[in-house]
């Protein structure tokens, strides 16, 4: 069986740091950054990208569709 793992990417200036798509992973892999966009707000990134599996659960929660997932197979 291949694994699947996930990755997000986010649209670092669309997103409003609502925190909405944090606790909606249930692989804990998201945080707010320290750093703010343009907008100054703290955006989302991947804080523990190795333990995302592409569920999507975070782009389905996000209420301004920022997150996109992709999804890549790993041939075990
Ligand atoms: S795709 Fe799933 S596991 Fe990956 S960051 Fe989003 S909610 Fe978390
Ligand atoms: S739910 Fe969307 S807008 Fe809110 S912090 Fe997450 S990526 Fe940004």
């Amino acid at each position: 069986m291949a694994k699947v793992r996930g990755a997000i990417v986010v649209d670092v200036e669309k997103c409003k740091g609502c925190g909405v798509c944090v606790p909606a992973c249930p692989s804990n892999v998201i945080e707010l950054n320290k750093e703010v966009n343009g907008k100054g707000y703290h955006y989302s990134f991947m804080a523990r990208p190795e333990a995302c599996t592409g569920c999507t659960n975070c782009a389905v929660v996000c209420p301004d569709g920022v997150i996109t997932v992709y999804r890549i197979k790993i041939p075990s």
